[in-house]
């Protein structure tokens, strides 16, 4: 006799809120029996060990999947570990997990705001067979004991009866809603496997039936000869959890067509990194540094999917923001844990302290990786730089814990490296002369725009080196590593350089403040003439070449900065520059000249406004009016050529 029994009343509303919420990512429900089952399995494996009277001859381990089309019903079966009459009635008609009950708390707060695919996160056991079934049923049978048939429509209702069932396990048959009959559909079974279950310890089967048509002696098809029909049972999972064995037991070819299946990468990765830990937290780790960025344009989606998250082989999610943090973000891969329980929920992943355990070890283990590949085979560590330097920088404004490892993984292209080489901050220091008490470094759009620079002159000449910073992101991390070693990081395109020892300083002393005499009428019209365009007017110390340049302010923002702030929508103050003027360039002492002669004189002015230019043109400013500019430089080229033909 089967009797009627109620769920207790959290059950109902759970069922009822997993149905309504969970519907977009209804697929889950196959990994939840999945899971169960293997759970099942594990267990009486588990005490088999101590009683092997248990097996019952039937240790062939294998979750089987069967579908029928003609009752609409999908079955998952285990030969695990069953369940006696109590067993079915505790955990299927209450909420054994405290799991369960804490998503069934938070959906319930925040049942409109919580987006479908987080809560897809979630686990949410076997009620999730509710949204794909108007009922389950489950037959079950413990070893020795009598088999019980569970049967619900999620009602509020269920019944236990008596029931035969062959050999030892569990069936749970889950009636199909009729818009959810695709789960009857081989192909949707087997990819619901392929990404949810993948690597289930246990073979995951199904019965495959195949038709192959009737084939005369010539291989032609024989008219109305009812097709042959074979049914082979086939494994859907890989079962292969590559990270879950050891790292001599795997091959890189391994490694890598495991990357691939992952990352939807063709190209190898850089590095894999294969560890586990042992002790008061436990997990295994695989984590590849792909070659370059990823960009799938055929799964655009993939690009925000990161490190992929497993409890005990079952897949939780792949966007655990918590796991890897976001400067880590180019990292493909999997940890797998087992101190974490299945149905652990998005907040719980937010708070918990496993998982800060495991992102510590992993942020470092990563760090340490690449700090080796620097050291060893700097060739493969510029490629990664190259790929992903710029998204490692950004840890230094988010990880102070890690600073001083990322500060030692930083490269520079310089002036005294090679086009395709570049240095550390490690190397720049161990080439710095004794005179040298700064770390200089210059920002600009890219390497070629910063060799042209005239404020490197005065540099060069001394014999220093200047690291080029020359992505968007540099500006900040200057600022963020004050110093390298003690010494201090200066950007030399701002406020006043001078190079020049308390000596030198002495011994120019008079000819500087001769300079400073000679040249400030003509300062002065320069600033009058430029009011408009530039903060102040300065005879250059760091110019030996150039007739000019402009420069930044002491605390003025760089220009990499303000571009980025500027596309970002933000309102960036205009800062004027200041022009650098060097007084011993020829030019300048034409233009001397001329200001002697007359403070308004016409051509003064074209001249003040070319030299504007070129300090625009040598930073790479555009110029305010083209047009004009050209006009001038060949008025000026005119007169000069009429000069010397005379
Ligand atoms: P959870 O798996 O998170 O505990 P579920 O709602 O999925 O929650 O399952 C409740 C309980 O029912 C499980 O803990 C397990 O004891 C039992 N159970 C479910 N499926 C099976 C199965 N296939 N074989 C044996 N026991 C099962």
């Amino acid at each position: 006799m089967s009797e009627q029994r109620a769920f207790k009343t959290e059950v109902q509303k759970l069922l009822d809120l997993v149905i309504h919420s969970l519907y977009s990512n209804k697929e889950i429900f196959l990994r939840e029996l999945i899971s169960n089952a293997s759970d099942a399995i594990d267990r009486i494996r588990f005490q088999s060990l101590t009683n092997a009277d248990l097996l019952e001859g039937d240790s062939d381990w294998k979750i089987k999947l069967t579908a029928d089309k003609d009752a609409k019903t999908l079955t998952v079966s285990d030969n695990g570990i069953g369940m006696s009459e109590a067993e079915l009635e505790n955990n299927l008609g209450t909420i054994a997990s405290s799991g369960t009950k804490k998503f069934l708390e938070e959906l319930a707060k925040n049942k409109e705001n919580m987006p479908p695919e987080l809560i897809g996160q979630f686990g949410v056991g076997f009620y999730s067979a509710f949204m794909v079934g108007s009922e389950v049923t489950v037959i079950t049978r413990q070893a020795g004991g009598q088999a019980f048939k569970w049967t619900s429509k999620g009602d509020g209702f269920y019944t236990i009866e008596p029931a035969t069932r062959e050999k030892r396990g569990t069936d749970v048959i889950v009636k199909l809603t009729e818009d959810n009959e695709e789960f009857l559909n081989e192909w949707k079974i087997r990819k619901t496997v392929e990404r949810f279950s993948n690597y289930v310890e246990f073979p995951i089967t199904m019965d495959i039936r195949r038709e192959e048509p009737v084939l005369d002696k010539d291989g032609k098809r024989v008219e109305g000869a009812e097709p042959k029909v074979t049914i082979t049972e086939e494994t859907l999972n890989s079962q292969k959890a590559i990270w879950q064995k050891s790292k001599s037991e795997v091959t890189q070819d391994e490694y890598n067509e495991f990357y691939r299946h992952i990352s939807h990468d063709f190209v190898e990765p850089l590095e894999t990194i294969h560890w586990n830990v042992e002790g008061q937290t436990e997990f295994r780790a695989l984590i590849f540094i792909p070659a370059k960025p990823i960009f799938d344009m055929f799964v655009p989606e993939m690009k925000d999917k990161g490190v992929q998250l497993y409890v005990r082989r079952v897949f939780i999610t792949d966007k655990c923001d918590e796991l890897v943090p976001s400067y880590l973000r180019f990292l493909r891969g999997v940890v797998d844990s087992s101190d974490l329980p299945l149905n652990v929920s998005r907040e719980i992943l937010q708070q918990n302290r496993t998982i800060r355990i495991i992102q510590k070890n992993l942020v470092k283990k990563v760090l340490d990786t690449l700090a080796e590949m620097k050291s060893k085979d700097v060739d493969k560590y510029l490629k990664f730089w190259d790929a992903f330097g710029p998204t490692l920088k950004e840890g230094l404004h988010m990880d102070f814990e890690n600073k001083d490892r990322l500060v030692e993984l930083l490269m520079f292209d310089s002036t005294a490296t090679a086009d395709s080489r570049k240095t550390s901050l490690e190397e720049y220091v161990s080439r710095m002369p004794e005179a040298q008490k700064e770390i200089y470094y210059l920002n600009a759009e890219d390497r070629a725009a910063a060799e042209k620079s005239p404020v490197l002159e005065a540099f060069k000449a001394k014999g220093y080196e200047v690291l080029f910073s020359v992505d968007a992101i540099d500006d900040w991390v200057m600022n963020d590593v004050p110093e390298y070693k003690g010494k201090s990081f200066r950007c030399i395109s701002k406020g006043d350089v001078d190079l020049d020892s308390e000596d030198e300083k002495k011994a120019k002393e008079e000819s500087r403040k001769q300079a400073e005499a000679d040249n400030k009428d003509l300062l002065e019209t320069i600033k009058e003439l430029l009011k408009d365009k530039v903060a102040d007017v300065k005879l250059s110390h760091r110019l030996t070449e150039s007739a000019c340049c402009l420069v930044g302010g002491e605390y003025s923002m760089g220009d990499q900065m303000a571009k980025i702030m500027k596309a970002m929508g933000q309102e960036v103050p205009d800062a004027k520059k200041i022009l650098e003027v060097n007084p011993d360039h020829p030019l300048v002492a034409v233009m001397r000249k001329l200001r002697a002669q007359d403070a308004k004189s016409p051509k003064l002015e074209q001249f003040v406004k070319m030299l504007y230019g070129q300090a625009q043109l040598m930073a790479q400013i555009p110029l305010d009016d083209p047009l004009e500019f050209s006009k001038i430089v060949s008025n000026l080229l005119v007169a000069d050529g009429e000069n010397s033909i005379q």
